[in-house]
Order: structure tokens, then C-alpha cells, then sequence
């Protein structure tokens, strides 16, 4: 039986707010793939990840006067980067209320907190008059939301004639295995479409599609430097967690990412929402 809304946004929140601590060790403030050029770029995981963020800044199409909404914007790496980046204003929403704190904690850190700012909200129902934003991106967040429709719609909603949003996410390559499925809905994730599918979705939510770029292979080297990461991170969170929980915890990531490796690709779809700009 298909989970329902309330449950699966509950679902998520625990999911943020309990791994809080591990995700922020692993990923530090960017809870995202990196993006590695070609085989010889040597960039760190760290590198990659903001240069996923600057591939999203570069194709928002916004400026100083803008205003940019970060769906699922996690500790809000990506929505301080994009700022700083494109000289924007930015609200970004999350589920978590963990994640939503640190948010907004970082950017007065960095003296962000004058045009960014952060809010607990769902992407299925947004807090925001309709027309509010220049541009809105999502960035591995829709992995999570089984009507990706109803957040497509939201998107559209509150974005202006013309405003751009930026996709980022998983897409589905192989079918999954039982295993997988069984690894895959054990957490609040949902069976990626394939790239195709997602096109169509965004289009049907009442975007004209500007690019689809196939990035599996850009991200690819993200599963490798996770791994890593998990494995150097075990050590040092043992007295966060207790040797239990943090063996479950980065069980719980590992499995996820053997997945996403073995079934999942990764698109930057861009797209605009009709009308006049
Ligand atoms: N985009 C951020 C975070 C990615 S992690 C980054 O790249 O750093 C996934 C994020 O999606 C989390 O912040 C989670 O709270 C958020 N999320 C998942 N489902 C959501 C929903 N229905 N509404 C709002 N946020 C959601």
C-alpha cells in the first residue's frame, strides 16, 4: 500500500534529524554528490560538491535583486554557495527542523542572514505567495517525495512567468532487484523515474524544458569518496552514537549508496516555467 503524504514528510524528518550528526561528518554542508569534469579532474569530493553547486548557480539565470527558493535545501550549503555566487536573496525549505536551525545558524556565520534565510516547510505545500521566486532549484530532494507531481506543481506555482528551476537528481538506469527495493523503501526514498519519465513530469507540471543533461558520469566518483568518507568517519563518531547505532547508521548510508550505484543515474534537467519573463 502506497505510504501516505503525512507519514512518508514524518518519515523524512526523523530520517534528517537522527542521521543529522553523521550526514554533516560525511558530507559536511553539501548533503549531495560532487561533479568531476573528466577522468583527470582532481578535485576532492569537497571541490565536486560545490562545483555541482555552481553547474545549478550557473543555469538559475538569476542575479543581485533576485530571489532564489532552495527546495530541500538541507543544512544549506548549496543555498549560501548560489547566494554568494549569484548575489541573490534565498529561502530555502526543509522537512527537518535540525537541518532548518543549522541553516540559518551557518548563514549568520557568514553574514548571509540579511538575504537567506531558512524554513521548515513541505515541498508539496509551500508557504509562499504564488510569483515569489526568480528561480528554484532541487537538489537530490525529490528522491524522497513519492507525488513529485504535487512538488512540481508547488514549484511552478510560486515561481514568475519565465523563472528558471534546476533539477538535480537521481534517475532510475536498471530496474531494482528485490534486495534493492526491499534496501530502497526501508528508508524514506522513492523509485526514481528514469530521466524520460522526469522530463515528462516536469513538462506536464507546465514547464517548457530548456536542457536535460545525463550526469551519471560526472557524479559517478561520488559513490567511491562516500565510502571513504563512512569508513573514516566511523572511527571518530563512535562517541557521538555508541558502536551500535553508529554501525546501523552508516550500514543504513552504505546500503543506500550500493543501490544508487548499482540501479541510478543522475540528471541536471533545467527548465522555465512558461509566460512571459
Ligand atoms: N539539497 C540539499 C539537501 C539534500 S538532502 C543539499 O544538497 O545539501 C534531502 C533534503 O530534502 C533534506 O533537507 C530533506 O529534509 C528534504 N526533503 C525531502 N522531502 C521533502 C519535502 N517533502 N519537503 C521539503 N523538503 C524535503
Amino acid at each position: 500500500m502506497a505510504e501516505d503524504p503525512a507519514t512518508r514528510s514524518q518519515r523524512v524528518s526523523t530520517f534528517y534529524d537522527l542521521m543529522g550528526t553523521f550526514l554533516d561528518a560525511v558530507y559536511g554542508d553539501n548533503l549531495h554528490y560532487g561533479y568531476w569534469t573528466d577522468e583527470h579532474d582532481q578535485a576532492t569530493m569537497p571541490q565536486a560538491q560545490e562545483r555541482l553547486n555552481d553547474e545549478i548557480a550557473a543555469r538559475l539565470g538569476v542575479g543581485a535583486g533576485d530571489r532564489v527558493l532552495d527546495i530541500g535545501c538541507g543544512t544549506g550549503g548549496p543555498t549560501r554557495r548560489i547566494a554568494h555566487r549569484t548575489g541573490a536573496e534565498a529561502d530555502g525549505i526543509s522537512l527537518s527542523g535540525r537541518q532548518v536551525d543549522r541553516a540559518n545558524e551557518l548563514a549568520a556565520e557568514e553574514g548571509l542572514d540579511r538575504r537567506v534565510r531558512f524554513t521548515r516547510a513541505d515541498a508539496t505545500d509551500l508557504p509562499f505567495p504564488d510569483d515569489s521566486f526568480d528561480a528554484a532549484l532541487a537538489l537530490e530532494v525529490l528522491v524522497h517525495v513519492p507525488d513529485k507531481t504535487a512538488a512540481l506543481i508547488e514549484a511552478h506555482r510560486v515561481l514568475r512567468p519565465g523563472g528558471r528551476l534546476v533539477l538535480a537528481e537521481l534517475t532510475l538506469t536498471r530496474p531494482m532487484g528485490p534486495e534493492q527495493q526491499r534496501i530502497w523503501s526501508g528508508m524514506p526514498m522513492s523509485t526514481p523515474p528514469t530521466a524520460e519519465a522526469y522530463t515528462g513530469q516536469v513538462r506536464d507540471a507546465g514547464f517548457e524544458i530548456i536542457e536535460v543533461l545525463d550526469a551519471s558520469e560526472h557524479v559517478r566518483r561520488s559513490h567511491r569518496a562516500t565510502r571513504e568518507a563512512v569508513a573514516q568517519q566511523r572511527e571518530q563518531l563512535s562517541g557521538s552514537y555508541g558502536p551500535r547505532v553508529l554501525r546501523q547508521v552508516s550500514n543504513a548510508v552504505l546500503d543506500l549508496q550500493s543501490v544508487a550505484e548499482s540501479c541510478l543515474g543522475y540528471v541536471l534537467l533545467t527548465a522555465r516555467r512558461s509566460g512571459r519573463d
